[in-house]
């Protein structure tokens, strides 16, 4: 039987004009829960401070004193969102049986938590908040964001669409977390590739509730570029497949020349010229993809993830199933 102790781990960058709001509702939410059965009387809200450089640790130190279910961690710096989100996380699942991360501006329908855990309690190790809709989204963000999901489709990345960080996740799939050792972070790329019984709750996407977006366009570029090098070497493998079309381009030159010339139209010098950059092109694209290969198969290596997590072992002597 798993444990029901929650954990709500919430990255904060300065976030000192929403805090106090989000602890108000993220603390009555536990409390709702737990008088309901559904989650431990240990359950908390841990706050991850990502090297403000406003008062949002002195923010959440207070809230802390007022209330026993509000918790703290302080990065040394600023480390981005992910790898914040990585340290509360990495940091509540020796005390949780379950973790959901959240974003500290509401933008996250708080009330989506009771659905999370019933799926939880129902028999699921992930269970991803899925938005609804985009209603709310600048016509900026939102015809981004969905570039940006089709491209990491494109470009061989698997994510869940239209998932941000807002998820739910086991103790075990925690455990599993822990074993992808990578730098470049990219958890909603990685999540999935935990595996474990999942599933998902929809809910609607609200606007910031203070204070303006940590993710400026700068921010969100190399986020989506992070994600697509960081999951996948198919842009290597793409130069590869340059490489064949330029090269079959030069041979239908050749043979176009060829026919020409045997047609007695040929200008002096232009066919052998023109066939050999083409032909050349090609060998130097072909040969940068075979190299790309490789250190496509060496990245990934260097990365030292998981190649398996076990679900569950059946044997004899237990006499019972060990998850
Ligand atoms: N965040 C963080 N470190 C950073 C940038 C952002 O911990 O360097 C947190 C931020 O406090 C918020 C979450 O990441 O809780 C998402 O940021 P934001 O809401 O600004 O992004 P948006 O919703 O605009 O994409
Ligand atoms: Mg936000």
């Amino acid at each position: 039987m798993r444990g029901n102790t929650l954990y709500i781990v919430v990255p904060c960058y300065n976030e000192e004009e929403v805090l106090p709001e989000t602890a108000r509702r993220l603390g009555d939410k536990l409390r709702t829960l737990m008088s309901a059965g559904k989650i431990s009387p240990q359950s908390r809200v841990l706050f991850v401070n990502d090297g403000s450089k406003d008062k949002t640790w002195e923010v959440i130190t207070r809230l802390h004193r007022e209330n026993h279910l509000l918790c703290g961690a302080d990065l040394s710096r600023n480390r981005g969102h992910q790898n914040a989100l990585l340290a509360g996380l990495m940091t509540a699942k020796d005390w949780a049986d379950m973790v959901i991360s959240m974003d500290a501006d509401l933008q996250d329908d708080v009330d989506a938590a009771d659905a999370m855990v019933d799926k939880y309690l129902a028999g699921a190790d992930i269970v991803y908040g899925v938005r609804s809709s985009r209603k709310t989204d600048t016509f900026f963000k939102r015809t981004t964001a969905e570039a940006f999901y089709r491209m990491m489709d494109l470009l061989g990345a698997e994510t869940v669409f239209n998932h941000a960080d807002y998820r739910l996740m086991s103790k075990r799939a925690l455990e599993g977390l822990a074993q992808f050792k990578e730098v470049n972070l990219f958890l909603r790329g990685i999540v999935p590739m935990i595996g474990y019984p999942c599933d998902t709750v929809e809910y609607e996407r609200g606007e910031r509730f203070a204070g303006e977006s940590k993710y400026p366009l700068k921010k969100m570029v190399s986020f989506a570029l992070e994600g697509v090098t960081s999951l996948s070497t198919k842009p290597l493998r793409m130069i590869t497949g340059l490489g064949f079309l330029v090269f079959f381009i030069s041979l239908v030159m050749i043979v176009y020349n060829v026919v020409r010339w045997a047609t007695g139209n040929t200008v002096a010098g232009w066919a052998s010229l023109a066939c050999s950059v083409w032909f050349i092109g090609g060998l130097i694209l072909l040969s940068l993809g075979v190299i790309g290969e490789y250190l496509g198969k060496l990245y990934l290596e260097s990365k030292g993830r998981p190649r398996f997590l076990i679900r569950q072992v059946l044997d004899g002597e237990a006499g019972e199933d060990r998850e």
